[in-house]
């Protein structure tokens, strides 16, 4: 049977309202603007085209937007000047340093500089021990979208296999401690996991977040298995023809083979509208209980892990 699609983008749409709805009370309730202040530093235009589409979002639920703009060779010193600006401005909070930063910056200082309270992004060591811990923190906003979309789908994920493949600070680890902190049984696969496909075929739950272009092929699903891809990867596609300057067309794919994959899976999420849209969803709904938080007052139900 073919699995059911898990909707990112309607879902993401629905968690943009609950968070529309939560500014309003919080400005005709306590007379607050919940504010999120993204600092970009360079002109990569993978960047610029995230950052747009977050101020764009922001505004639309009635949130205030603050964008920073700073130079390619904008020093240490600088930025960290910024940031301790916004870390003390009480109409913000939420910081969100768009990622990659130019190689002359200090990645891990930058990210240890935001206030533990306003970031957004659930990168500092602060909140990365406190989510390890089982303590309130600020989630990093792709897991905790594939949280949401999984709850949603189970309802309970209590004893179920889950197999995370990919390690990094900023998918994999945190979607493996939000997994167990929801009591399933974790696996972590990496690039030096031996049997990678005996690991994914013992899964209920499979959360691909490689960055390799349908690596994960159907037979390796377990029948009935609820797969998270989140993989974005650009491909060639020839049967779409040639762009304006000869080069051949592209199109997105995740990290999981969709076809063969879904024919297999009780429930598969598609690239793109599947963890995309949610992560953008995600990191509103992190400003808007970051400014509950700073202000000693009830947080939205249902948009924190
Ligand atoms: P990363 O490069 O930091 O980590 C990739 C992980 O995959 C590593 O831990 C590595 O061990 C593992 N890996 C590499 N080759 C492997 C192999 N052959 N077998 C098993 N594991 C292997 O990437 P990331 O930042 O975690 O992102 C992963 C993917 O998710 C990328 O495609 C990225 O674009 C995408 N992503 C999407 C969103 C979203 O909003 N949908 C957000 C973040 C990342």
């Amino acid at each position: 049977m073919a699995a059911t699609i898990i909707d990112g983008k309607g879902f993401a749409a629905t968690v943009r309202e609950k968070v529309a709805a939560h500014v309003a009370r919080l400005k005709d309730e306590n007379g607050i603007t919940p504010g999120l202040a993204v600092v970009l530093v360079g002109e990569d235009p993978a960047s610029q085209v995230y950052v747009r589409a977050k101020g764009k979002q922001t505004t639309e639920v009635g949130m205030n937007s603050y964008e920073h703009k700073l130079d390619v060779d904008t020093s240490e010193a600088d930025l960290l000047a910024v940031i301790d600006k916004l870390n003390n401005d009480p109409s913000v909070h939420g910081i969100l340093v768009q990622l990659p930063l130019p190689k002359h910056l200090n990645e891990d200082l930058i990210i240890n500089s935001v206030s533990p309270a306003k970031d957004v992004d659930g990168f500092h060591i602060s909140n990365v021990g406190l989510l390890g811990t089982g303590q309130k923190s600020m989630v990093p906003c792709t897991p905790l979208g594939c949280l949401m979309m999984l709850r949603d789908h189970h309802g309970s994920l209590s004893g179920l296999n889950a197999v995370v493949i990919g390690r990094s600070n900023i998918v994999g680890k945190p979607m493996a401690q939000l997994l167990l902190g929801d009591s399933c049984t974790v696996t972590i696969a990496h690039s030096r996991t031996k049997d990678l496909a005996d690991v994914v075929r013992r899964a209920d739950i499979v959360v691909a977040a490689v960055g390799r272009a349908e690596m994960v092929p159907g037979d390796w699903i377990k029948q009935g298995a609820t797969v998270i891809d989140v993989g974005i990867n650009r491909i060639e596609a020839p049967e779409k023809g040639l762009k304006e300057d000869g080069s051949v067309k592209t199109r997105l794919v995740g990290d999981v083979d969709f076809a063969s994959c879904s024919e297999r899976a009780g429930a598969i999420t598609p690239v793109p509208g599947g963890v995309g849209p949610m992560t953008i969803a995600c990191l509103l709904a992190n400003t808007v209980t970051a400014c509950c938080r700073a202000n000693g007052l009830a947080e939205p139900e249902g948009l924190t892990a």
